[in-house]
């Protein structure tokens, strides 16, 4: 199979001497203390190197998915570490921070070289920051994700409620793309024809595209499936963090989900690019941002010579215009498995499908809800509302998603009457405002997640209401983790690109384009 469309990524001498020497400009030793390593692929084969080594592999068809096998090693292989539960739990993370290169891991990592690279829009070269880097570069500015480094890689996951094993914290992790099938699975939908992760079809598919499984061992198949299913984002929220303040009673109502339910004690793995959109799509269609299009929240169309960017204020409602036609959404696949069924969506820019949804109201030109004051707002800690932005705004946002997920359990909402969702979708974001400009051990953190808990207790009680409580499965996750960077290292590899001399676009800070 054809990894390169010499269309969009140019094989002649020239270019690939372009893009070697942009290669060697980021790692020349003088970037080591940001550029983790650089990704690549070569023909059919992918690279990893680093200043310390460099590793070649090739993928074979195995099932569904793939297998990839190590073709080559020269000094030290940048990817050798691949455990996911590398830093757990809390105190285990903290006692190493900025691990290099040496100390970090980084899970499931050739399938993540793999389904990037076969996006027809992906760059030449990915530049991964080092885990110490503060690449943001701003005062007061201190998480960074990105990475396929584990702390920025590792979202929360809980599953709780009707039809899921009540075992509390298990061992193991899974992928973010594991949990549309294994929402689907829980809710007793039969599985079919799609289209697998190697491109082949599978005819265990729950999704028209879907490369995740099922977790089948979070399932009690012993007791009836969940008529509903609740999924909760918190937007960057560290799974270490999470689990920490549950098990210290801190989040109530997230400890009630886990009471009732399980969680994964590794985290669900973000993909590659572990950025918002990529991955808020990963989580709702079960693929990858190399399969589902949303390749990252900005990046180069090569056969359009045009900029993409889907992740600002001003693109969101038009994101999902780039979503690949060959995958299904979760409000998609709830609706065809269930006809009838009803699938919202609080505050989604990925809301492909959904019966409800913000972004629609915008596209349509319709009313919007009214922003209340932020001072005024409930469950807000106000001695972080009142100095920061950031924390004020995304306060706001998520009461509204709060609002709307109260007022559809509700039955009555916006003129209009409600049946109880069959899934129901709630996004916020304020964890990641806060987990960014203080870091994630910061108390800032730990008071986007008391808010934002309080939000998720008035959605179960609005759940409960309606009445439904006992026929409803949870979900809570994040769309990748957030690690403490140093301020102390900082610095830009643009220096070292321009001083090579290539022509090139850097898009998202990782992703380069060479000769444009
Ligand atoms: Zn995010």
């Amino acid at each position: 199979m054809a990894v390169v469309d010499p269309l969009y990524r140019p094989d002649s001498d020239e270019h690939l001497e372009a893009v070697a020497r942009a290669e060697a400009a980021l790692l020349d030793p003088a970037m080591g203390h940001i550029v983790d390593m650089v990704l690549r692929v070569d023909g059919d084969a992918y690279e990893a190197a680093s200043v310390e080594g460099r590793v070649r592999v090739r993928r074979e068809a195995d099932g569904t998915g793939w297998r990839y096998v190590e073709e080559s090693v020269e000094g030290r292989n940048p990817l050798a570490n691949q455990d996911a539960d590398r830093f757990v739990p809390l105190a285990e993370e903290r006692a190493n921070p900025y691990p290099d290169r040496r100390a970090n891991a980084y899970p499931f990592a050739y399938d993540q070289l793999g389904q990037l690279f076969d996006a027809p829009t992906a760059p030449d070269l990915i530049a991964i920051h080092t885990a110490a880097h503060n690449w943001q570069d701003q005062g007061g500015h201190l998480g960074e994700h990105g990475s396929i480094g584990v702390v920025q890689a590792r979202a929360p996951f809980v599953l709780s409620g009707a039809g899921v094993r009540r075992d509390g914290f298990v061992p193991g992790a899974a992928r973010l793309v594991d949990i549309a099938p294994t929402v689907l699975a829980l809710l007793g939908a039969e599985p079919g024809r799609g289209v697998g992760a190697n491109g082949e079809t599978r005819h265990d598919a729950l999704l028209a595209r879907q490369d995740g499984e099922v977790l089948e061992h979070l399932l009690d198949d012993r007791v009836a499936p969940p008529e509903h299913v609740v999924g909760f984002l918190l937007d960057g929220a560290n799974a270490n963090v999470v689990y920490d303040l549950v098990r210290r009673g801190e989040l109530p109502h997230i400890g009630r989900l886990l009471a009732e339910g399980v969680a994964l004690e590794h985290g669900a793995m973000s993909s590659l690019p572990t950025v918002t959109l990529a991955n808020h799509t990963s989580i709702l269609t079960g693929a990858h941002p190399g399969h589902h299009g949303i390749l990252h929240n900005a990046w180069w169309d090569r056969a359009r010579r045009e900029q993409v960017i889907t992740n600002s204020q001003t693109t969101w409602l038009t994101a999902m215009t780039h979503l690949s036609p060959e995958v299904e959404t979760l409000f998609d696949a709830v609706k065809r498995h269930r006809p009838g069924s009803l699938a919202v969506s609080m505050n989604e820019p990925c809301d492909t499908g959904a019966d409800w949804s913000v972004f629609d109201l915008m596209r349509r030109g319709e009313r919007l809800l009214d922003l209340p004051p932020a001072e005024a707002l409930p469950d807000s800690t106000q001695r972080f509302v009142r100095p920061s932005k950031d924390y004020a705004w995304s306060s706001q946002v998520d009461h509204l998603a709060t609002v709307q997920a109260e007022g559809i359990w509700g039955g009555e909402f916006w003129g209009r009457v409600w049946p109880a969702p069959r899934f129901c979708w709630v996004n916020f974001s304020l964890t990641d405002a806060a987990f960014h400009e203080g870091g994630p051990y910061s108390e800032m953190a730990a008071a986007s997640l008391r808010d934002t808990d309080a939000r998720i207790g008035r959605v179960l009680e609005a759940v409960e209401r309606a009445g439904r409580l006992e026929r409803t499965a949870f979900f809570l996750t994040a769309d990748h983790g957030m690690e403490e960077s140093n301020p102390e290292v900082r610095g830009n590899w643009a220096d070292a690109l321009d001083d090579s001399g290539v022509s090139y676009r850097d898009e998202g800070y990782s992703f380069i384009y060479v000769n444009p």
